[in-house]
């Protein structure tokens, strides 16, 4: 962890879909839009304008109950690469302010400046500028966060949205953080909320407060983290963006396997791993290749492309055992088998308009597996999936 006085911007476009449905067709603007799937294709809400989030409806909300809620509401399917384009000159705008930026998903990004307010001025009048900029060159609104780490960035931008820009001046911020709600902390899920408030705790304020022991004997070694976090103490780190080309996992087995299902099982826990990778990178890929060595050493590649890009286990395991039946033969003896997915793009966040509830119910089930792994550790969860033919996930 860093804790070392830097500045960081993060800058969250609002309502990202619906405001360049708006830029694209100005006639609608100012109304409540949906961007998402019909209702008639059990499809969900991928992002909805503030007009729409004033009647409930809110970000993966199936469409149909979203259209009862809002009967007004404009539907729109969406056209994710006008999206990336879009996306795409934000960032290239605000890489004009710094090289040290960390795109984290299509419509946000943390930004250092630090080094860079020698340059450009003190650090909100940078965050001014860069929102103005993107209003007039892009045509989007946007919020920022000015503070000293991407935890009060990040809660920074989300304060006032839409349209705000809150600074959490040094030295302030656990008086910024001490009146909000501890479900705006980040790790404060409603689960942990609830145990929270069995404590007493409402605020973060109370939170920071509470004997050290008392959390720790509730939540372990998070309770110290959660603490540390309400005095708004987190990392300062960004990680610069680097897009790779492909993502694979391979197992040299101790001894060779001779049977489809033997092979079949190692494949799951690769593709799992691939999915993770992938999910982690907020990636999805297209094409899934299969590597097979046999015992003499021969080895056989094998790539299928999907019709469209995906970053769950299940759709890519289904694709690679197709793969491997294809390419079994009885008397094999297999050594090594690997799995990769190239033709890689970025995931469009809680576009869920791509696909309908199956999916977004797999996606969610995804990403909290991946947080118990990255919580307790890769054992946590792996061992159930190895133990047996079938996914973790059980949604066939
Ligand atoms: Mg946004």
């Amino acid at each position: 962890m860093v804790y070392e006085d830097r500045r960081l911007i993060h800058i969250d476009l609002d309502a990202f879909f619906a405001s360049v449905e708006e830029l694209l067709n100005p006639g609608i603007a100012g109304q409540p839009i949906i961007v998402g799937g019909g209702p008639g294709r059990r499809g969900v809400v991928a992002s909805a304008s503030y007009p729409a989030r004033a009647y409930g409806v809110r970000s993966a909300m199936p469409t149909a109950q979203a259209l009862r809620l809002c009967t007004q509401a404009i539907l729109i399917p969406g056209d994710p690469e006008r999206y990336s384009e879009i996306s795409d000159q934000v960032m290239a705008l605000l890489s004009k302010y710094t090289p040290l930026m960390e795109k984290v998903s299509i419509d946000e990004a943390f930004l250092d400046i630090t080094a860079c307010e020698r340059l450009w001025g003190p650090a909100e009048e940078i965050a001014r500028t860069i929102q103005r900029r993107v209003k007039e060159e892009v045509g989007l609104p946007s919020s920022l966060g000015v503070a000293a780490n991407k935890l009060l960035a990040k809660m920074a931008s989300e304060e006032r949205k839409p349209g705000g820009l809150v600074v959490v001046p040094p030295g302030q911020e656990a008086v910024f953080l001490a009146p909000l709600p501890v479900e705006r902390l980040w790790g404060v899920g409603p689960a942990t909320a609830q145990r929270l408030r069995a404590l007493g705790v409402e605020a973060i304020g109370e939170l920071a407060r509470l004997p050290l022991h008392l959390l720790e004997k509730e939540f372990g070694a998070l309770g110290r983290v959660l603490q540390r976090r309400a005095w708004g103490r987190a990392d300062s780190l960004l990680t610069p963006h680097r897009e790779p080309k492909s993502m694979g996992h391979e197992h040299t087995f101790a001894r060779d396997l001779t049977t489809l299902r033997e092979v079949q099982r190692y494949l799951l826990d690769l593709c799992e791993r691939v999915g993770r990778r992938l999910r982690g990178h907020r990636m999805r890929g297209r094409t899934i290749t299969v590597k097979l060595r046999h015992s003499d050493f021969t080895t056989l590649t094998r790539s299928a492309t999907l019709p469209r890009p995906t970053d769950l286990d299940q759709v890519i395991y289904d694709q690679a055992v197709q793969i491997l039946r294809r390419e079994c033969r009885p008397g094999m003896r297999i050594r090594l088998v690997g799995v990769s997915i190239s033709n890689l793009t970025p995931r469009l966040p809680s576009q869920l308009d791509l696909f309908d509830q199956r999916e977004a119910k797999l996606s969610r089930l995804h990403r909290a597996v991946d947080e118990i792994q990255e919580r307790y550790g890769d054992e946590a969860l792996q061992q159930a999936s190895l133990q047996g033919p079938t996914n973790l996930c059980g949604i066939r």
